[in-house]
């Protein structure tokens, strides 16, 4: 008989990222092993592949979580609620006038299959959200759009960043009410004090850890930003060829 109260809560959680839209945005699948109840966070179209991935690892979708209001990772949430009752958590409530554009945004990019949608549920920072049993905090992190909440679960040292930092980079801000210097303040603020082991998940490109982009990237290195008291360098002296930002 194994013993399994060693295990820390998050254990029986299974994840996998489902790359979605032609901006290839990081569609992320959690699940509980044990029952089968799922989450998506950022659920940005392709509402097939989505159905796919449940129908494959035979699960049954309970929760849809919103990073911000930005089609590429909201897209396909109207539709997946319809087909599945799960209700949509999330972003902020300053991401609405975002949500309210999607069909817009969409017809703009070339992505026509996206949906307007209201959330079932707002958040702030502070909330928490949960899965079979599993919470997850919320953090508010504007910046890229003021409405932008992060996902994170630190005992799992696993967090869903959406587009607030990347592998070397980090999100626009040139979109109406993005700002750089809160969503350096974000990253600074919210993010690197949950630890350098952190795994994150961002909303495109490869994972990477809070630690890994405290050393190298190329915005919010610590170099650069001076956190934890850490000497400033200029910003020359860091690799700028990662360097990509994304929508
Ligand atoms: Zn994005
Ligand atoms: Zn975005």
């Amino acid at each position: 008989m194994p013993d399994t109260t060693q295990s820390p809560p998050d254990s029986r959680l299974e994840i996998r990222i489902v790359p979605v839209t032609p901006l290839q945005q990081n569609c992320s699948l959690i699940w509980d092993t044990a029952t089968k109840h799922a989450a998506f966070v950022d659920p940005g179209g392709e509402i097939d592949k989505l159905m796919g991935a449940l129908d494959h690892f035979g699960l049954t979708l309970k929760k849809i979580w919103l990073t911000h209001g930005h089609m590429d990772h909201a897209g396909a949430a109207a539709e997946l609620r319809e087909r599945t009752g799960a209700p949509i958590e999330g972003p902020h409530k300053d991401d609405q006038f975002w949500l309210d554009q999607i069909e817009a945004a969409g017809a703009k990019y070339g992505i026509p299959d996206g949906r307007n949608v209201t959330p079932d549920r707002y958040l702030e920072d502070g909330d928490t959200l949960e899965l079979e049993g599993v919470t997850f905090d919320v953090a508010h992190t504007p910046g890229h759009t003021p409405g932008h909440v992060v996902i994170y679960n630190a005992p799992a040292k696993i967090a869903f960043v959406g587009d607030v930092l990347f592998a070397g980079s980090i999100g626009r801000t040139d979109f109406p009410r993005g700002n750089h210097q809160q969503l350096i303040d974000s990253i600074t603020g919210k993010l690197w004090p949950l630890g350098e082991d952190i795994n994150f998940v961002p909303g495109h490109g490869p994972i990477s850890t809070f630690g890994q982009e405290r050393q190298t990237n190329p915005f919010v290195a610590d170099a650069l930003t001076g956190y934890g008291g850490a000497a400033k360098t200029d910003a020359s002296s860091i690799d700028r060829k990662l360097a990509k930002r994304w929508t």
